[in-house]
Order: C-alpha cells, then structure tokens, then sequence
C-alpha cells in the first residue's frame, strides 16, 4: 500500500501527471515470503505483472527465477542478470521463429497445451523441457483466465506422450487457478487433474518430474486474502493427498502476488460533475482510467481502494471514470464507489494495489496521453 518511502517519494519529488511508484522493499518481503510458505517451490515471477529492470535485478539477485511471456520477456530477465537457465517460456502460444530465438539465448523450458505447440518445439528447440497446461475453470478468481489456455487432462497425456516421442523431456504439468486466487481449494482441484496425468502416463513408462502450480496468489484490495503461509499450507496438503509420498518438484509463477501491494498510483481529480440537478450520484472524472494502466477495472473485475486527504469525512457513492473521449473508459459504474464530499478539482487521489498489471496495460498514446511513467524506488 502507499509507504512511508512512497508518501515521501511523492512528497518530496511531486512528480506532475499520473504515476505509478513501486517500493523494492515491498517486492522483496513478497518474494521472502514466498519462500518461507513454499520452501521446496522455485520461485518464477511473472515478469507481463511488471518488467520494471529494477524489480527484475532484485529478484534475480535474490535467486528468482522467471516467467516469460515472449521473447522479449526473456531478454528483459537475462539483461536482469537471471541466466537462461532459470528461465521459463511460459505462453503456450508461441512463433516458431520465437521458440527457436529463445532456445538460442539459451531457454530449454516451454509450456505447451496441443501437439501442434509440441510439434514447433521439436523442430527448433530439440532436447528441450516441455510441461503441459491443463484447463481449470478459473472458479473463486476474481481475474479467471478462463479457456484461453490448457487442454483437458485427458488431452494432455496426449500432448506429452507426443513430446516424449519426438525427443523432448516430458517434465511436468501445469496449471493457472485464475488471478486474484482466494479460494484455497483452487490448487487442490487442479493438483487433482495433474495427478491423472501423472498416473496416465507412468503406466507407459513415461515419468513426469514437475508440477507448475501457476499464479493466481492474490493481492490485498479491498478485502483481507488469506496470507502467503495459508497458500502454503493449503498447496502442501494437497500435494501430499494426490501424490503422497511422491511429491514431484514444483514451481510457482507469482505475479500479482509479488509486486501487486508494492506499487502505488499518484492520479488526480480533473472534474466531479453531475448530470442533472437532482442526480444524487456524482460523476469523478480522473487524470488516468482504462487505457492509462486501470485496465482490470473491465467489467469492474478489480477494485483498488483510494485513499484521498479527506478520508474519513461523509461520503456519497460516485461514479469513477478516466479521462478519455471513450466511453469504455468508466471504472466503476455499476457499482458505485463511496468518496468524501468533500473531494474536489485538483484533489490528489492515490490508487492502491497497483503495483501488478498497470504499465504493462497502458495504451501508448490513447487519446495523446502518456504512457504511465513508473518510479521504482
Ligand atoms: C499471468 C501468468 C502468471 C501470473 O499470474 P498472477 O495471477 O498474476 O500471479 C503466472 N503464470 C502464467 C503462465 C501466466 O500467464
């Protein structure tokens, strides 16, 4: 949330127009106490949640290792000093001509979920690792991923017996319980289907060694989640019900979880305006919306908390809304968001909890504003 070292950051600097500042020292608890809740997990941040080079030098001098979501993903963690090794090309969609440029910077782990991925691998990326996504169905995520990645558990024994024959190491499973996680029970249904396919497969000699539990780990908004040791506890536990005394080696993808609470945004109050005279619902327009980084508002799917200078005055719910002349570019309308009365033009707001999934989400130069600038401190 907003630290001592960012209120005086945004104190002493005042930097003009909307900007996001993320504390290291925040980002480094998370990552420490990932460690303690999963002491036998390898830890893979999410780089898609935030590529800042400051946030990528520290957790790899920590001893992270990465998810990548494109080549370029991967070259932002070896610049980071994270070597090849400790890299993950975790999209399942990939250009062949990518798969082959990531292999030759050293990568040898892919994620697949069909024989058409595991086929480009093959022919460009020989000798590699290759761990299957299974489908979940994202319920209890308040960010789900929906369909758009795995393939049955049924399918997926096809899928690695395929990687197993054309000469790539069939390593492991994975799985995405679906962002902003805070059902416990999420993991145990997913290790579940890992555990089919597991079983599947040594039948044909064919022995898995991983299990990718994913992301999913939530942030504080506006309601308390279940801390990193419940994850912990809750993963464990399943892990010894499905696999018992042959728990395979895990990694954990950790992106939200690890910069969410660590960043903060700085906006402003550009009108408060109604509709009609006897609206009673005021309309608050800010310096940054949708396609300034609040891009997970759609659907009103993530709700950061404000904090204002006059917290704790009388409130009345308002509509929040960005500043574009699009009209997508609402926050939170259909339900409503309670600010002080007291509230004005020019007023500073700070978003919460929006360390994870804002730059990476702001349009270049919608509307002619500018990227969110970022300080990480
Ligand atoms: C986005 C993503 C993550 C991070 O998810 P969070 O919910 O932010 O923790 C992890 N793994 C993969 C493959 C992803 O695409």
């Amino acid at each position: 949330m907003a630290t001592q070292r960012i209120i005086d950051f945004l104190a002493t600097r005042r930097p003009d127009g909307p900007c996001l500042v993320v504390d290291l020292d925040v980002v480094a608890d998370n990552f420490r106490a990932f460690e303690r809740a999963l002491p036998d997990s390898r830890i893979y941040y999410a780089i898609k949640a935030n590529p800042a080079p400051e946030i990528l030098r520290m957790l790899a001098k920590m001893g992270s290792s990465f998810d990548a979501a494109s080549v370029a993903e991967v070259e932002m963690a070896m610049n980071a000093g994270a070597p090849a090794s400790r890299i993950s090309f975790g999209n399942t969609i990939k250009k062949e001509r990518d798969i082959a440029r990531a292999y030759q910077l050293g990568v040898r782990l892919f994620a697949v979920d069909c024989v058409e991925e595991v086929e480009k691998i093959a022919r460009v990326a020989a000798g590699s690792r290759v761990f299957c996504r299974v489908l979940t169905d994202g319920a209890g995520a308040e960010w789900p991923l929906s369909r758009k990645f795995g393939c049955v558990p049924v399918m997926a024994v096809d899928v690695l017996r395929r990687a197993h024959a054309l000469g790539l190491e069939a390593y492991g499973v994975s799985f995405h319980v679906g962002s902003q996680q805070t059902d416990l029970a999420a993991w145990d249904r997913a290790l579940g289907d890992a555990r089919q396919v597991f079983a599947a497969l040594a039948e044909e000699g064919i022995v898995l060694r991983m299990v990718n539990l994913g992301g999913g780990f939530p942030t504080r908004y506006l309601r308390d989640v279940p801390a990193a040791e419940a994850y912990g506890q809750a993963i464990f536990d399943a892990l010894r019900k499905h696999f018992g005394n042959a728990i395979p080696e895990t990694i954990i993808e950790p992106g939200r979880g690890m910069v969410g609470n660590a960043g903060v945004i700085k906006s402003e109050v550009v009108l408060i305006s109604k509709k009609a005279d006897n609206d009673n619902v005021r309309w608050v327009f800010l310096d940054i919306g949708k396609f300034g980084g609040l891009a997970e508002t759609m659907d009103e799917a993530i709700r950061y908390p404000l904090v204002t200078r006059h917290d704790g005055d009388a409130t009345a719910p308002c509509v929040l809304a960005g500043p574009t002349c699009d009209s997508a570019d609402v926050l939170y309308e259909k339900t409503p968001y309670p600010l002080p009365l007291s509230l004005t033009i020019g007023d500073e707001v700070l978003i919460e909890g929006t360390g994870a999934y804002t730059t990476t989400y702001s349009a270049v130069a919608f509307n002619g504003f500018e990227p969110l600038r970022s300080y990480v401190i």
